[in-house]
């Protein structure tokens, strides 16, 4: 007998009269939920002695183990319980990555509430709308942003009845409040409770995180996860053509984990058994090669920012990485030195991903199929520009303005829409399905090649791509050319107002301490690397650059203060 709970009857035309009935039959196989609790337990129960290692505010070393971790969460979710906390609440965090964060990432989800990211780095009236919108009960704060909290407490008493200051009663900071707003301390309310509590299984596309997008243009925009798309998220990540986390790694996320998950990283090291280093908030080179060597890493991750800073210091400074064998880079687009520089001079492979938080965040990754390696080695370094290929389970095209697909070419360039399981099809609070096409593509605003191979590579926002006489030219390609300057620090291209062309390329380029920068010299680098009606018309030398809360250029304001550029000259 085929037993089937359901079973679906679909009818298939066989020539012009016969017709076949067919039903379908499930599989035999358990169906339990995918729970971000059992990721926890996993880790608790198969990789106990696996280390969480974070920094802490007061600069000492705090390191406990997964077993620690999954108990203390239990612990919080009856802290929560106290604080009134129930199914569905969104639980905030202000938050920098520590233990203690880690505990809320778990707690809140596996009780079936909503951990509640929030980027500190917004401006605090973003930050106070983005709390009311998501109408968060509770926040847990760290220390050093206790100015902010008392800043914005007026604007958010109507949600936030609760803020926890995650610390110890001895450097609890000072915070005034609202009227109706309870202040307490983490450590505190930890002691009052036990960890008597048994996570519960629910349906497994229950919402488990919100992040909020901070976009340049407009209201911030809210990312809501299911426990579902975490999970496969870090199923995905965690593979070897990806984040290749293993028992044996000990991984850094320098990228935060108030903002795209720590693009998954605190899943995936549960899920895998590595160990977990979390930097706390000094992200400076000479912190980061100091907690990088005495933590034993193998792996990070985070923004180019980031890497330029630890690649200064160690040059400077004359330290080597002892144990890191791999930087993964992305958020913006990795300038061609912080490869090769790595590479060269620290035996360290650097890796680019992309991904937003729109994908959990993670969407392709950069990992060599035996094609690249009959690459040379400066071959190698231009291939590791791309952003790279999609990971399994989730797909990408590229469009034209009227939606045809265009080839995966390498050259042709358009619109990257992508869709799958772990990707948003909505905004929260806005209409289930309204984020994406009727065939469910989500586009991403990138603008993108695609290679025979799969590789992806982002020329560029769509918002930033230059329009001249009909045709796009990069941002990124001109920006990646002009930082490889050596008296070039940063650079940015943006579109500018053209009475001939409609847009022309203008760039702008801010020194590296202590250099002048010729205009000439910069432009001279330009030759055989783009066609010459590509090149930018004129090179602004600036002091510095704007940039968003995710250290991205902030090319609005470029563009609001340059876009007239050349109608002025
Ligand atoms: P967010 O949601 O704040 O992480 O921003 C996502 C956006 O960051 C993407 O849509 C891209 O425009 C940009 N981005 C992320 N990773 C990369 C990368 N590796 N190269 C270039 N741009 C990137």
């Amino acid at each position: 007998m085929i037993y089937a709970r359901r079973r679906r009857a679909c009818t298939i035309m066989l020539g012009r009269t016969n017709k076949l009935e067919v039903t379908a039959v499930l599989g035999l196989m358990q169906s339990q939920g995918l729970m971000i609790s059992s990721i926890l337990t996993h880790a608790a129960r198969h990789h106990a002695s696996g280390e969480v290692v974070s920094r802490t505010h007061e600069n000492t070393t705090h390191r406990y183990t997964w077993r620690d971790v999954e108990a203390r969460s239990r612990r919080l979710v009856r802290v929560l319980q106290k604080l009134g906390i129930g199914s569905a609440d969104r639980v905030g965090t202000l938050a920098w990555n520590g233990y203690r964060h880690l505990e809320v990432y778990y707690a809140a989800p596996g009780m079936e509430a909503i951990c509640h990211t929030i980027n500190p780095r917004l401006h605090p009236d973003d930050i106070a709308y983005i709390i009311n919108h998501a109408q968060d009960k509770v926040l847990f704060v760290d220390s050093s942003f206790a100015s902010l909290i008392t800043a914005i407490a007026p604007k958010i008493a109507g949600s936030v009845k609760t803020v926890v200051m995650l610390t110890d009663p001895a450097n609890m900071p000072e915070v005034t409040l609202a009227p109706g707003m309870t202040l307490v301390c983490y450590d505190q309310l930890m002691e009052t409770v036990d960890d008597d509590y048994a996570w519960p299984t629910f349906d497994e596309n229950t919402a488990s995180a919100l992040c909020y997008t901070s976009g340049t243009t407009g209201k911030p925009k809210g990312v809501l996860y299911s426990h579902r798309s975490t999970w496969v998220h870090a199923f995905a990540t965690a593979l070897p053509d990806v984040l290749d986390i293993r028992a044996s790694s000990r991984v850094l996320p320098v990228v935060p984990m108030f903002h795209v998950n720590a693009w998954g990283m605190p899943y995936a090291a549960a899920l895998t058994g590595a160990s977990m280093v979390l930097p706390g908030r000094h992200l400076d080179g000479a912190s980061m090669a100091d907690l990088l060597n005495k933590e034993r890493v193998t792996f990070t991750a985070g923004v180019p920012t980031v890497w330029l800073g630890l690649l200064q210091h160690l040059r400077s400074s004359g330290q080597r990485l002892e144990t890191v064998q791999r930087i993964m880079t992305g958020g913006s687009a990795a300038p061609p030195l912080l490869i090769e520089a790595f590479r060269d001079e620290y035996g360290v492979a650097v890796a680019h991903g992309w991904g937003m938080t729109e994908l959990s965040p993670v969407g392709t990754y950069n990992a060599p199929k035996p094609a690249q390696a009959k690459l040379t080695k400066d071959q190698a370094a231009e291939h590791m520009l791309k952003q790279g290929r999609i990971l399994p389970g989730i797909d990408m095209k590229i469009v034209d303005g009227e939606g045809k697909e265009l080839p995966w070419d390498g050259v042709a360039f358009g619109d990257l829409m992508v869709r799958g399981p772990w990707i948003a099809s909505a905004y929260y609070g806005d209409q289930p399905g309204s984020a994406v096409d009727k065939d469910g593509w989500f586009a991403t605003g990138d603008v993108a090649t695609i290679d025979p191979d799969g590789f992806m590579e982002i020329t560029d926002r769509s918002k930033d791509v230059i329009k001249s006489g009909g045709e796009w030219i990069s941002s990124i390609t001109l920006e990646n050319i002009a930082v490889s300057h050596p008296d070039v620090a940063e650079a940015a291209v943006i579109a500018a107002t053209h009475p001939k062309w409609d847009e022309r390329p203008l760039l702008l380029v801010v020194p590296r301490p202590g250099h002048t920068v010729d205009p000439a010299s910069v432009l001279a680098l330009y030759e055989g690397k783009v066609a010459k009606w590509w090149l930018p018309d004129e090179v602004v030398v600036v002091p510095e650059l704007p940039h968003t809360a995710t250290g991205k250029l902030l090319k609005t304001s470029l563009r609001t203060r340059y876009k007239d550029h050349y109608l002025k000259v």
